[in-house]
């Protein structure tokens, strides 16, 4: 097929799909290519595999959508999505101590990934100028090595022109063994976690007072490696997702049976979540999903990259699942993509270079938040950052104050929401705060 001002997608996950709307505004069209066959509704898909596992989508996140789609959080809502009071309804208990409950004014959507992702589609389905081709698995990149152009991309049978091409394919990366196999030198940045997921639906008794809609109860790390969560979603179900570091979960055991799964719930910190699923009744099999490490791979840092590439979402970077910022990031790298397309109207060929410096930009902050507590593990293998235990302990001692302090609490589920930088914990009455506290408490022990 040969291209006129064509830009072909590479999977159509939730990068893809949110490539493909702002992309349909400047190309005359955009074709995704996705290796799953077409989903008949908001059901798991063997191509993203972590959809059975329980998906936050932060403030960021949910404006971001909300921008790219307008009216599409009310869609959630009439198809059972759960609206909640984001800092009444959720009851977290982290690094030992429960949150403090009030009405920050913020609400939170709960919802399975794959209804949130099953109505993103849907929309882009009403685009005139996308179209999507299911069953296609994508073998290679093609390239003018003469001027270093993507000039489309090789499937079996077939090859499609593009003048454009969008690496969302997650994160095994076709882009990245294709770079390595051409010695493009990528630097990849990786960290150790060897992270295991674990979750199931039930049905919960109706005649029962909750006064949460979500519940997490985290590790406390070193010592604490399993976590756990569970949460209402569309469909009056509850996701129970369990969370293991350094291979702490017995795939065997949790796999077995019910009891295998219910046994490990009971191994958690808190025996909170325990007890509401002791006599529910499971709805659906038990799932598990590994991340050895998280990844980050830094397209923004090769030189002589080549033109007509854009590298998206998780191919970039595959975040710790656990802090839920995966689908916020790729909304937020869209956002970016779509501000710089109309920045660079006419001379469309300078996008790719200036998103991959603006997706290290986004990605950056996160990527340090992150490490600096999965490196609180010993057994975490990674490039430490500069100042680690000093952050680490100011963060802890956020944590801990965000138990009792309202303004501190506040402050951190902004930044935890991506709605304002990680700077803005260091405010002088926040440190102020901090000092007073970790003094106090250093005088008790
Ligand atoms: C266990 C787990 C829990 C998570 N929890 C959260 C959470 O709470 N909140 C949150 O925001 N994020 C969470 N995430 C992260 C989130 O799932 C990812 O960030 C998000 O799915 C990234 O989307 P993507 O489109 O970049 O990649 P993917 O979702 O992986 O999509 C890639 C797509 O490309 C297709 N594809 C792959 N190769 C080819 C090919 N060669 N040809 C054609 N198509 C191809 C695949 O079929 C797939 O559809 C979690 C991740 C995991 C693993």
């Amino acid at each position: 097929m040969s291209s006129k001002n064509t830009a072909i997608i590479i999977g159509g996950g939730i990068s893809g799909k949110l490539a493909a709307r702002v992309l349909s505004n400047h190309y005359k069209e955009v074709i995704i290519l996705e290796r799953d066959q077409e989903q008949v509704g908001p059901y798991p898909r063997k191509g993203a595999p972590q959809g059975e596992h329980l998906h936050a989508l932060l403030h960021a996140g949910e404006s971001g959508l909300e921008e790219l789609f307008p009216g599409i959080t009310e869609h959630f809502y009439h198809s059972g999505a759960i609206k909640i009071n984001s800092t009444i309804d959720l009851a977290w208990f982290h690094h030992g101590a429960w949150k403090v409950r009030y009405d920050g004014g913020y609400s939170t959507t709960l919802q399975t990934r794959p209804h949130l992702e099953w109505h993103v589609e849907q929309y882009i389905k009403r685009i005139p100028n996308v179209v999507f081709y299911y069953n296609q698995v994508v073998q290679d990149l093609l390239y003018n090595e003469e001027q270093n152009q993507i000039i489309g991309v090789q499937l079996k049978d077939e090859s499609f022109k593009a003048d454009l091409v969008v690496d969302a394919s997650g994160v095994s990366s076709l882009s990245s063994t294709w770079f390595r196999k051409q010695g493009f030198g990528i630097t990849e940045e990786k960290v150790e976690i060897n992270l295991s997921y674990v979750s199931k639906q039930f049905e919960l008794s109706e005649d029962q007072d909750r006064d949460w809609k979500i519940k997490m109860v985290y590790p406390k790390p070193p010592q604490e490696k399993m976590g756990g969560t569970i949460s209402k979603v569309e469909g009056n179900r509850y996701i129970v997702t369990l969370i293991g570091y350094h291979n702490s979960v017995n795939d065997k055991e949790v796999l077995k049976d019910n009891s295998g799964f219910i046994e490990m719930v009971k191994k958690l910190p808190r025996l909170d979540i325990y007890q509401e699923i002791e006599n529910a009744t499971p709805l659906t099999k038990t799932s598990l999903y590994r991340i050895p490490n998280i990844i980050w791979r830094r397209y923004d840092k090769v030189e002589n990259l080549p033109n007509g590439l854009v590298v998206i979402g998780d191919t970039v970077c595959r975040i710790d699942p656990v802090f839920g910022q995966g689908m916020s990031i790729a909304i937020l790298e869209a956002l970016a993509l779509q501000k710089l397309l109309q920045k660079h109207k006419g001379e469309l060929h300078k996008v790719p270079v200036a998103f991959h410096k603006k997706a290290a930009k986004i990605i950056s902050p996160i990527w340090n938040m992150v490490i600096t507590e999965d490196l609180r593990y010993p057994a975490t293998k990674g490039k430490k950052p500069f100042g680690l235990s000093i952050q680490q302990w100011y963060a802890k001692n956020i944590f801990l104050l965000s138990s009792q302090n309202q303004e501190v609490y506040n402050s951190f589920v902004k930044v935890m929401n991506l709605v304002r930088p990680i700077t803005s914990l260091m405010k002088p009455s926040i440190i102020k705060s901090v000092l007073i506290f970790a003094f106090s408490n250093s005088r008790k022990s």
